[in-house]
């Protein structure tokens, strides 16, 4: 994507995104692909955006001829860090934060290779927000002053608090990915960050006796995001708010819920390199061809006319896998076929291993993570399933629609925003995108299911559903154009 130079020579506003994953360059989930493509967007209408994210192996392993621009080794209480500057293949300027002694290790961005919280985490994701505040700050050594800090869940949340006790700090907006993980340690965190002792209190970023990222984030930034709007709403009620929801429901007026868009050059079946056979809306039939390499790639039967259910996803309760490994063995009395790929809890990979020994030819398993089968499981499938407990605004479902693959989701967050439900009513109004239900439960789960094969095995109804999917607009355009609105409302512009 070529970026047009002179709209953002002319930028009416610059923005340092602030995150702790990008893809492609580190992913552990949809923050990942967010942070890969809204820039690029921003960019592409005209605002100024530049990434920070932490240097960890994997990312200064993968960056090319990086240039250092700063020296950042005058911060209190922190080790000596410098700033590294690339430029993204899809023309974003990257800020890479290298100091090895925090970031460079083996093992993922927030855990160990065995899976345990890396025990720095206050520091490693305290000197993220740091540097994202004195970038947004007069203290700056770059010569480039953001207007905005756009901060990214828990672990930019001490940003807003930075700026906020800085002399001159811009403004600021933390954008909740997932409510869930909130980044809260021990008070002592406090004076270890050179937080203000007088920060620590219900008016700042004491959760429940704890210093919380998140809490910060959420208290003093000048504006909330979060990915859908329907999750903003859920938020500010107990059931899903976390802790937060009184703070979420006092803050209504500055929060706002933007829909994910999805990179549709990255995922597009017309061109997707990870396919048997590319497929567009006006020749579906090549599916079958993404149907039978699948089958064939996870030794499931090769039946063409079985329904294969896709599951791409973190083995985890919010996930709602727990419920689908529980009706497995119902849903195999049927003819049908599952697809799964993803890793996370161990009892339920555990349990997802014996389900595929035990229905061989019928259970295709992969534990891990990969980027290729992700890809093909979305084209090979017939159906998505995405029966999320909570879910802020969800990427798979968006990317299964777009690869004509109806998802079958438990009306919440961002998957009620994004499928409509196939009734007669939607089908005639050319709507229809999937499958919807309330109240998550395995029963429910397993209804709307069968509902889904009966569908499945009414050919006209089935190709319309599909065509219906694949002519949704995903693009990041419109996210884009709105939180460019947030931007210039938090500005008073
Ligand atoms: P979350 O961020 O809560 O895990 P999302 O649906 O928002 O869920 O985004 C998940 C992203 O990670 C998607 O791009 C999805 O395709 C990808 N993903 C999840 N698990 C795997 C896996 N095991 N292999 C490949 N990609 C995965």
């Amino acid at each position: 994507m070529s970026i047009p130079e002179r709209k953002i020579e002319m930028a009416e506003l610059g923005v340092l995104f602030a995150t702790s994953e990008i893809a492609p360059l580190i992913k552990t989930g949809g923050l990942a692909d967010v942070s890969g493509a809204l820039p690029a967007a921003l960019r592409e209408i005209g605002v100024d955006v530049r990434v920070l994210v932490p240097g960890y192996s994997q990312v200064i392993e993968q960056l090319a001829e990086p240039q250092v621009v700063a020296n950042l080794d005058d911060l209190p209480g922190f080790p000596m860090a410098r700033l590294l500057s690339v430029t993204m293949a899809n023309d974003v300027p990257l800020l890479v934060l290298d100091c090895p002694v925090l970031y460079q290790r083996e093992g993922g961005p927030y855990q160990s290779p065995e899976g345990q919280d890396w025990s720095d985490n206050a520091m490693r994701f305290g000197l993220l927000s740091k540097v994202a505040a004195v970038l947004g700050s007069g203290a700056t050594p770059l010569d480039w002053h953001p207007d905005l800090v756009h901060c990214n869940d828990w672990q930019t949340g001490l940003a807003p608090a930075y700026l906020h006790f800085a002399p001159d700090g811009a403004p600021s907006l933390i954008a909740i990915h997932n409510l869930a993980f909130q980044g809260n340690f021990p008070p002592e965190a406090v004076q270890l960050l050179h937080l203000p002792p007088s920060s620590f209190g219900i008016e700042g970023l004491e959760f429940y006796g704890k210093m919380s990222f998140l809490k910060s984030g959420l208290f003093y930034a000048d504006h909330i995001t979060t990915v859908s709007p329907n999750y903003a709403a859920e938020i500010q009620h107990e059931a899903l708010g976390f802790g937060m929801q009184g703070l979420l429901s006092k803050r209504r007026d500055s929060l706002t819920g933007i829909l994910n868009g999805i990179d549709t050059e990255e995922w597009n079946p017309a061109s997707d390199p990870y396919l048997a056979k590319p497929y567009s809306s006006a020749n579906i039939t090549g599916k079958a061809a993404n149907k039978k390499a699948l089958q064939h790639k996870l030794a499931l039967d090769i039946e063409p006319d079985v329904p294969l259910l896709g599951v791409i996803s973190r083995f985890t309760e919010q996930k709602g896998l727990d419920a689908l490994l529980e009706i497995v063995p119902l849903l195999c009395e049927l003819p049908v076929q599952l697809a799964m790929l993803g890793s996370g809890d161990p009892d339920m990979q555990n349990a997802a291993r014996e389900l595929a020994h035990r229905f061989p030819g019928r259970i295709g398993l992969h534990i891990g993570f990969s980027e290729e089968l992700s890809h093909q499981i979305e084209a090979g499938a017939d159906m998505f399933v995405m029966p999320s407990r909570f879910e802020p605004c969800g990427l798979n479902q968006l990317y299964s629609q777009r690869y004509g693959t109806p998802p079958i989701v438990h009306a919440t967050g961002g998957l009620a925003d994004s499928v409509v439900d196939c009734t007669a009513a939607s089908l005639a109004d050319g709507t229809a995108s999937g499958f919807v239900f309330n109240g998550m439960t395995a029963v429910n789960l397993y209804a709307t299911i069968l509902r889904s094969i009966d569908a499945y095995h009414d050919r006209h109804k089935w190709d319309t559903l599909c065509a219906n999917c694949m002519r949704k607009d995903f693009s990041w355009e419109t996210s884009a154009k709105a939180y460019r609105a947030v931007y210039m409302k938090v500005l008073g512009r």
